[in-house]
This record gives structure tokens, C-alpha cells and sequence, in this order.
């Protein structure tokens, strides 16, 4: 009998702007130039020590759930400062729903090729076809899909996860 080569239901998120917002032009990119500690305001909103607001984008607590309950595991592939990600994401009580979360300065697609590694699969056409990347940069999508060009990207143009939820449940509530 010949081995299936083992494949999973990947989905990889980036951080800002993507899972979270500043609604201030000037903060918006890097998470660093937030200022800790943090203080929770609700599920979805943290406030620094200066008084930056970090919001959750609508959507993205039920777009996580749902991934987790159709047997997705998550990830996620962010050019960013390590700690200061990792503290937002542990203030959301999220960071442990992340695995081998790629927080660097590598582009997109290879931040994806050890996301891969690091589960142990191979990038495979089939698997390819069982990983969803979310981001609200073009450049990082059009980067993806050049390596991996059977992924299924979605580019966020709008500050809500709903596309992301939509997709989860009408094209895989029955995939597995
Ligand atoms: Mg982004």
C-alpha cells in the first residue's frame, strides 16, 4: 500500500493590520511602537501605557474559532518585533492558538516555507490547496503566491476578518 503523504489545514494569518488595527495613521505598522504594559478593555481592545489602542479587526475571534473547530491549525507569518507581537497576541489570550509563529523580518514566502518545516510538510500542491494566507499587503500576497502558487491567499482590503470567516464556512465546512 502505497503512503499518503501527510497533509493539514493550514491557516496563516499576518498581525497588523490584518488580526489587529491602530486607528492611528502614525502606529499602524509596527507593533514595537506601542509603549507596554497593556491593559485588556474587552475581549477585542488593548490600551498601552500611552494610551495606543490595539483592536482585534471584527471577526477575528470567530474566524479563529471557526478554523479550530473544522480541524484547521493556525499560524502566523508577521514582520515584526517577537516580544511585542507575542505580548499583544497573550493580552488577546491567542498566542497559544498560533503554532511556530513566524514573527520576523523574512519575507512572507519563506516565513511560509518554515511554517511548512516546521509542521513537517511538504509544500505539495495538495497541501498548498489546504493552506489559506491572510494579509492586507499586496506585495506579501503576490510573494506567496509565487512560491507556493496553488495557495489560497485572500488580501484584505477592508479592516474585517468577515471574508476569511465566509470562506472558512462556505468552502470548508465539508472539506477535510
Ligand atoms: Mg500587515
Amino acid at each position: 500500500m502505497k503512503l499518503q503523504k501527510k497533509t493539514l489545514k493550514l491557516l496563516i494569518f499576518d498581525a497588523d493590520e490584518t488580526l489587529w488595527t491602530f486607528p492611528n495613521a502614525q502606529h499602524l505598522v509596527w507593533a514595537s511602537v506601542t509603549h507596554p504594559p497593556y491593559v485588556i478593555k474587552g475581549k477585542d481592545l488593548l490600551v498601552d501605557s500611552k494610551g495606543i489602542q490595539i483592536k482585534l479587526l471584527p471577526y477575528a475571534n470567530e474566524t479563529i474559532d471557526m478554523a479550530k473547530k473544522l480541524g484547521f491549525e493556525l499560524s502566523m507569518a508577521s514582520n515584526n518585533d517577537f516580544h511585542s507581537a507575542q505580548a499583544i497576541l497573550e493580552h488577546f489570550g491567542l498566542f497559544d492558538k498560533f503554532k511556530y509563529p513566524q514573527i520576523d523580518w523574512q519575507s512572507k514566502d519563506l516565513q511560509i516555507k518554515n511554517i511548512y518545516e516546521a509542521f513537517g510538510l511538504e509544500p505539495s500542491k495538495a497541501q498548498q490547496q489546504r493552506t489559506i494566507f491572510v494579509d492586507d499587503k499586496i506585495k506579501n500576497i503576490n510573494a506567496v503566491k509565487k512560491r507556493f502558487p496553488h495557495l489560497i491567499t485572500i488580501h484584505l482590503r477592508e479592516k474585517t476578518l468577515k471574508p476569511v470567516y465566509n470562506l472558512l464556512k462556505d468552502k470548508f465546512s465539508e472539506y477535510k
